[in-house]
């Protein structure tokens, strides 16, 4: 698919990955629209950059369902769409200290199965609805993360991304009749404001295991998005951009 004049829909992108996917699609000559919890950051995207954007809780199937329908009246369906956002609530599965036993909270599973699962599953469903609806052979990138392999301290995180990569095969499998691709992204340590925040320590420790000798920059994701956007030939595949780590 030529990226030019193409309507992109990113989720979670009012900052982090998801905003240097939209900056870069713009650069592109697409048309980035941002959906995002916070109104101030969207508004701040709007001023710099001018890509236009909303709030919009991934997890809310009412407000998901209106946004689509809204969308889709004023722009007919989005070629793309990116399911980015994303959070992590890190905690042990079960540990003891001393005579304490601590166990991850259920509401820290579920507000992570909320935003990464639910979340996707709800906009990857009205967006392929709309792109049905409307005839467009298009494409939708989930955003999964190295950690779908299982990974310490992070049961809920682990599981969700597990989980958006077989929706990936799913939906690649049942939206071909449509004509409609579906592909995923498993980024490994990428340098963020949240990994930015990691102990120097650690995060030395982290880069020792990985082949490239560094954290990935945002940059390289976004990258990813332009190649499984311009190579109609991926499909239904989880393209990992780790530096090696999980080899
Ligand atoms: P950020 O936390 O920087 O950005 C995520 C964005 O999603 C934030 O703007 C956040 O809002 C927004 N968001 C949170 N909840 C919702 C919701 N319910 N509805 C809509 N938007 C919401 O994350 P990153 O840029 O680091 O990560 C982007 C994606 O990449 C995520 O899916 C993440 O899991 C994945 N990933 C990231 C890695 C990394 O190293 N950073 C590695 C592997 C995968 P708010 O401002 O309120 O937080």
């Amino acid at each position: 698919m030529e990226i030019k004049g193409k309507k992109v829909i990113i989720t979670g992108a009012a900052r982090g990955i998801g905003k240097q996917m939209a900056l870069d699609l713009l650069a592109l000559g697409a048309k980035p629209y941002v959906l995002d919890v916070i109104q101030e950051n969207l508004d701040i995207l709007k001023k710099e950059t001018g890509i236009p954007g909303k709030v919009l809780d991934v997890t809310n199937e009412m407000d998901v369902v209106a946004f689509f329908e809204s969308y889709g009246a004023e722009n007919g369906a989005a070629d793309v769409l990116i399911n980015n956002a994303g959070i992590t609530m890190d905690g042990i599965f079960v540990s003891k200290k001393g005579d304490e036993i601590k166990k991850m909270q259920l509401s820290a599973w579920q507000k992570v199965v909320d935003v990464n699962l639910t979340g996707v599953f709800l906009c990857g469903r009205e967006a392929a609805a709309l792109m049905a609806k409307h005839g467009v052979q298009g494409l939708i990138i989930n955003i999964s993360s190295v950690s779908r392999a299982g990974n310490f301290g992070q049961t809920n995180y682990s599981a969700t991304k597990a989980g958006v990569a077989a929706m990936t095969v799913t939906w690649a499998k049942e939206l071909a009749k449509a004509g409609i691709r579906v592909a995923a992204i498993a980024p490994g340590y990428i340098r963020t404001e949240m990994t930015d925040k990691i102990d120097q320590k650690i995060k030395d420790k982290i880069t020792a295991q990985i082949p490239s000798g560094r954290f990935g920059e945002m940059k390289e994701i976004s990258q990813t998005v332009k190649f499984i956007i311009e190579c109609d030939y991926v499909n239904g595949r989880v393209l990992e951009i780790d530096g090696g780590l999980r080899i």
